[in-house]
């Protein structure tokens, strides 16, 4: 229906994968985005949105439980098919094609042509907060959080860098309808990462 439509143009129904980890401040911010957010554990769940975003947590526990939930072939097919994507954090590392320091076994959905580095950050630094600038979301300064975060060791010819620390570390990458990020913004307010993520959506739904 020509209505129905409409309506998801201006609401598209998203999912945050809620297997582990952070999503509550995810659907938090798309809600206040104006989209339709939902929690996504199942398979069936995630057939009826248009993009997804993936949490930080531990990408080690998020990568059993996706297996135990049946939902890892899924998530696979779903990236394959080009569905709208935004990994923060463990998330990051759930859409990376490589890790390079898992846990023993630990699988990735991939999808991203990157290599991550997890806890990269480690040592006293566990966590900290810098400013940089993300000229895909805007040219004002994006205030991140890192939290046990990866970094992205090696940016593959498919995958673009977007989001560079000044000693050149690489926090942000783009591919497609996938985005990744090192940090959190859903727990600082910034909201443009959302944004960009449910243009995506909105495209995708009126594909
Ligand atoms: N260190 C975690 C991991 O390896 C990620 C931490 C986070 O998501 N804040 O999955």
């Amino acid at each position: 229906m020509a209505g129905s439509r409409h309506e998801e143009a201006a609401a598209p129904r998203v999912g945050v994968l809620a297997l582990q980890g952070d999503f509550r401040e995810h659907l938090a911010v798309l809600t206040a985005l104006g989209a339709v957010a939902v929690p996504v554990r199942r398979p069936d769940e995630l057939a009826g949105v248009s993009g997804l975003v993936i949490p930080g947590g531990e990408s080690t526990v998020m990568d059993k439980l996706s297996r135990t939930f049946g939902m890892a072939e899924p998530l696979r097919a779903a990236v394959d098919a080009g569905l709208p994507v935004y990994g923060t954090c463990a998330g990051l590392i759930m859409l990376a094609d490589r890790v390079v320091d898992g846990s023993a076994g630990q699988r990735t959905i991939g999808g991203l042509d990157v290599a991550v580095r997890r806890n990269a950050f480690g040592g006293q630094n566990e966590s900290f907060e810098t400013d940089l600038v993300v000229p895909v979301v805007g040219d004002g300064p994006v205030h991140a959080v890192f939290i046990r975060a990866p970094v992205v060791a090696e940016v593959g010819p498919l995958a673009t860098a977007v989001g560079v620390l000044d000693d050149g570390r690489v926090v942000a990458v783009e591919q497609g309808n996938l985005l990744g990020t090192s940090f959190h913004p859903e727990v600082t307010g910034e909201l443009r990462f959302h944004v960009r993520f449910l243009e995506k959506a909105r495209a995708w739904s009126s594909r």
